[in-house]
């Protein structure tokens, strides 16, 4: 499923994030940057063994915000680590934090002249955010980026499962109806 909004597009396709060809891809990410399994351990795994030695550099990225590496050995010059909240009921700010990990991942993308990224369902794995709410916060977060930006001409979120494609294509039409 693919809508324009403003002058850019937003793409939903299953698949695996490791593999996609734009400017730069996001990880789900931790706090200290450590690695695990899930997105963030495929990622590593498929870039090779500079992205770590960057992010040991880096150090650590705080809940709701996001960093940049290379892309190693990945089609995608960059990685870009966001963390998004770990879910706990929905009485911890989690809302405002996957926002801001999506916004500040757009943010810092256009800051690197980057015009196209991949998303992953971030917070909706290990970190437990319920997809269907998680889909309509990244959706709108991006859709509300996109109205208002137009550098960054495709953000492509690429969902593991058919049954999270079908969530994020869900949450799409009503957001964009
Ligand atoms: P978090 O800790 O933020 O919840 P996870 O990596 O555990 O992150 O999971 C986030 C989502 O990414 C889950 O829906 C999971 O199925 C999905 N996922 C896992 N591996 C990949 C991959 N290679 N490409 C795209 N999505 C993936």
């Amino acid at each position: 499923m693919e809508v324009t909004v403003n002058k850019s597009k937003i793409v939903l396709v299953q698949g695996d994030i490791t593999t996609q060809a734009t400017q730069a891809i996001v990880n789900a990410a931790n706090t200290r940057l450590a690695g695990g399994g899930g997105v963030d351990g495929a990622i590593h795994s498929a870039g090779g063994p500079t992205i770590m030695a960057e992010c040991r550099k880096i150090g650590g990225c705080p809940t709701g915000d996001a960093v940049i590496t290379t892309g190693g050995t990945l089609k995608a010059k960059y990685v870009i680590h966001a963390v998004g909240p770990i879910y706990r009921g929905g009485t911890q700010g989690e809302e405002k934090l996957l926002a801001s990990a999506y916004r500040k991942s757009l943010e810092l993308a256009a800051v690197k002249g980057i015009h196209s990224i991949s998303f992953p369902s971030i917070s909706t794995g290990a970190y437990n955010y319920p997809i269907r709410q998680a889909a309509r916060i990244a959706l709108a977060t991006a859709v509300d980026y996109l109205t208002e930006h137009s550098q960054i001409e495709l953000v492509r979120f690429v969902l593991f499962g058919a049954v999270d494609l079908e969530v994020y294509e869900a949450a799409l039409k009503d957001l964009t109806k």
